[in-house]
Formats: structure tokens, C-alpha cells, sequence
């Protein structure tokens, strides 16, 4: 192993001790979001591939760095989704998983690495995300997100990432985001394929709308496996669509899931109406 290489890898390791050892409860109201100019020379070039395409502009950006995001689930699909909401440059990213990393997640989920096992995942994600974009405010919280806990912990987001890998977290949250009337995206992949769906609450159909019910006898990831591409796949075009929720440029899927069949590179995209009598979102 290089010198270098070994300095990158100690560095990494003080950076997740230390932020695992500042670990706290979550707190019931998280910090505002940045007011650091994202316009700013020394953050321009950071940002210039996007800035350049004639789809952004500076009123994005700006959006972006005072936007503050909550991802539930720094696994398969909460990876990718930090990582580019990060990359971005978003405010706040507030990053809920009560997990720690273990040696069967590390073929697709690419925030932790083989030196993390054992530690918290948000800690171990919030380290990496920080030497990725230093302008995030990056905040784990190691706990799962519950029917109580939800409305304390999405309080002052402006959108929610659901990249969690159970039926009962996805209907926690989509009921929780209708209530706070929070945009969400929600995501699931197993095996090759996998679904995206974004929701505004009070505009088109929730979750809960599209699936009244969980599947019976539903399989997860252990029994029944997961490529890693498919769920990089599934967990990018989460992150686009939050990106587009954020920032008002092109047209998010909301109203409508969006079905991909990754075996066979197919992409079915189904409109859903809202339910009148939808006991999450019939109030929002
Ligand atoms: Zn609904």
C-alpha cells in the first residue's frame, strides 16, 4: 500500500472516530442550514459543471445551500442519494440509521468501506460525506425512524429521502411527510429491479395512495439479494428527483411511480391518483 494511500485511510479513521465519538442523540430541532454563499469564488468551482448547464442557474444553487434534507437509511440506496445531494451542494443534510455497517452491505452500499465495520452507519457516512463537500452541514443520527421520533426529526426539512429498506419505515415516513406536508422520495430496489416515486404532499397521490397496503410475505434484501448497480441506479435517480423537487429545474415524478426492470433495461412510469379516503394524505 502507497504512503499516501495508508495517510488517506488513517485520516479516514480519525474522521470516523471522532465523529463517532462526538455522537449524540438526535436532536428534537435540528440546526438551521448554512448561510455560507455558494456563489462564493472558492465554492464556484466546486459547483461549475452544473452551474454551466443553461437547465441551472444561481437561483439553484442558492436554493440548494439553503435547503435542508433529511435521508432516511445510509444503506444501498441512501448512498448514492448522500453522496450527490452532497456533491451538490445542499445545506443541511440530516443522514437517520440506526445500523451499523456490517461485511454483507459493503458490495453496494459505497459510503462505507472495510475499515467501517462496526461503526455506525450515519457516522460513518456523515465522515465520508464531509471530506466530500466540507460546505454540508452533515448531521447523523443513529436511531430508527419511528412514529414518534418522525415528527421531531423531519421537523424544518424541506424534503425527505426515503432509502429505507422496509415497508413499515416507508409508511412511517409517508404518513409523517403528509402531516408536516413535506415533499418525499421514496425508492425501493431488490434484486434487478426497482421503484421510485415522488410525493408532494396535497398534490398528487402518497405512498400510501399508490400502495394501500405492503405486498403479504414481502422479500428483503438478504433473502432475496440485491445487485449493487441496480440499487446505484434506483438510489441516482432518487437523488435527481430530489435535486429537481429542490431546485424547481425540470419535472419531477411526482404524481406517479416509476417501475425499472434493470434485467431487462426497461422503465415503465405509472400515473397514480390520489385516494379521497387515503388516511395519510386525505387531511394534507
Ligand atoms: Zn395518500
Amino acid at each position: 500500500m502507497s504512503s499516501s494511500r495508508r495517510s488517506f485511510l488513517r485520516d479516514l479513521t480519525d474522521a470516523v472516530r471522532d465523529v463517532a465519538a462526538a455522537a449524540q442523540t438526535p436532536a428534537e430541532t435540528p440546526a438551521a442550514p448554512p448561510s455560507r454563499d455558494p456563489l462564493a469564488d472558492a465554492s464556484l468551482e466546486r459547483y461549475s459543471r452544473q452551474l454551466v448547464m443553461p437547465e441551472w442557474s444561481e437561483a439553484a444553487q442558492r436554493a440548494l445551500a439553503r435547503a435542508s434534507v433529511i435521508v432516511v437509511g445510509a444503506g444501498a440506496l441512501g448512498s448514492p442519494v448522500a453522496m450527490y445531494l452532497a456533491g451538490a451542494g445542499v445545506g443541511r443534510l440530516g443522514i437517520v440509521d440506526a445500523d451499523e455497517v456490517e461485511l454483507s452491505n459493503l458490495h453496494r452500499q459505497l459510503l462505507h468501506f472495510t475499515p467501517d465495520l462496526g461503526v455506525p452507519k450515519a457516522h460513518s457516512a456523515a465522515a465520508k460525506l464531509g471530506f466530500l463537500n466540507p460546505e454540508v452541514v452533515v448531521e447523523p443520527y443513529q436511531v430508527r425512524l419511528e412514529a414518534a421520533n418522525a415528527p421531531g426529526l423531519i421537523q424544518g426539512a424541506d424534503l425527505l429521502v426515503d432509502c429505507s429498506d422496509s415497508f413499515e419505515t416507508r409508511y412511517v415516513v409517508n404518513a409523517a411527510c403528509c402531516v408536516a406536508r413535506i415533499p418525499l422520495v421514496e425508492a425501493g430496489v431488490l434484486g434487478m429491479s426497482g421503484l421510485v416515486m415522488g410525493i408532494r404532499p396535497g398534490e398528487g397521490a402518497c405512498y400510501r395512495c399508490a400502495f394501500p397496503e405492503p405486498p403479504p410475505d414481502a422479500p428483503s434484501c438478504a433473502t432475496a439479494g440485491v445487485l449493487g448497480p441496480a440499487a446505484g441506479v434506483i438510489g441516482s435517480l432518487q437523488a435527481l428527483e430530489a435535486l429537481k423537487l429542490l431546485t424547481g429545474v425540470g419535472e419531477p415524478l411526482v404524481g406517479a411511480f416509476l417501475q425499472a426492470d434493470l434485467a431487462l433495461l426497461s422503465f415503465l412510469r405509472v400515473s397514480v391518483e390520489r385516494r379521497p379516503d387515503c388516511p395519510d394524505c386525505s387531511g394534507a
